[in-house]
């Protein structure tokens, strides 16, 4: 399929509207009503936060921690959309989750960094989504392969869905590093270049793993002209269930914001 390569999308249209790079939050996990409402009315207070994030289903590493609530957070991100007036995203890694959060009205979708490495399960949420309208933020594959997360994308652009964006988290590596998941920014370049038409967003949470790292990282990514960020925040973030390391307060984030230099963007 050809794809033209300036797209009218969910995420090009809010781009254009704004002017400035895309803004999402919201804590790592849904873990409760009143703290998921409690973050929302927070980053929502910040006034430039575009779309609200929470997992429901957390495909952890490991067996044991905790996996999300599942269905039962969703009633409370109807809430954030209605009550605090902020769109709601979640993670999706199989076609229940895409019919279930469809199902309660979540705006926005993303594929996390252990299912955009299945070229199956990606296939299978591609068809799952094809039809539905519904815009797909894919994160990079776990590991340093540009070619699996460009895979993913073409998946869902066969699949006929176009309201893209790509969201860089950091790739693993053997070797120890100061960061969570090394950024190795050459690679979400390569993609840049590759889906020129396709937002790419950054998540310095998952990259750097630590509070202190969210500030330069977001920086260098709002160096290299990318169209939006993706923060972690949490009430009390030393209590998260995950990913308590990299949280910060909204009002934490606010700061982080504000300290932040913007480019005059390109387009
Ligand atoms: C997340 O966004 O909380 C998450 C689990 O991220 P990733 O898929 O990047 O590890
Ligand atoms: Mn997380």
């Amino acid at each position: 399929m050809e794809i033209p390569v300036a797209l009218d999308t969910y995420f090009t249209r809010l781009l254009a509207t704004k002017g400035k790079p895309l803004l999402i939050a919201g804590p790592c996990s849904a873990e409760t009503e009143e703290q998921v409402l409690a973050t929302a009315r927070g980053v929502k207070a910040l006034g430039n936060i575009d779309l609200f994030r929470a997992g429901i289903w957390k495909p952890r590493t490991r067996p044991g921690s905790f996996e999300g609530v599942g269905s039962v957070g969703l009633p409370w991100l109807q809430r954030v959309r209605t009550e605090v007036g902020l769109p709601v995203a979640v993670e999706v890694a199989t076609p229940r989750h895409v019919e279930e959060a469809l199902t309660h009205g979540v705006d926005v979708l993303w594929i996390g960094a252990r299912t955009t490495v299945n070229p199956f399960a990606v296939q299978e949420l591609a068809d799952a989504l094809a039809g539905t309208g519904v815009p797909v933020m894919v994160k990079n594959p776990v590991n340093p392969d540009v070619a699996l997360w460009a895979g993913a994308l073409e998946r869902l652009e066969r699949a006929g869905i176009l309201d893209l964006a790509a969201i860089h988290r950091g790739f693993s590596t053997f070797t120890p590093s100061r960061y969570r998941n090394a950024p190795t920014w050459q690679l979400p370049i390569e993609l840049k270049t590759r889906f020129p038409h396709i937002p790419l967003i950054c998540d310095p949470s998952h990259i750097g793993g630590r509070r202190d790292l969210l500030l330069p990282i977001a920086q260098k990514a709002l160096d290299l002209d990318y169209d939006g960020l993706m923060i972690e925040t949490h009430p009390d973030p030393d209590h998260a269930l995950s990913d308590a390391e990299q949280q910060v307060t909204p009002v934490r984030l606010g700061e982080i914001l504000d300290e932040l230099k913007y480019r005059r963007r390109s387009s």
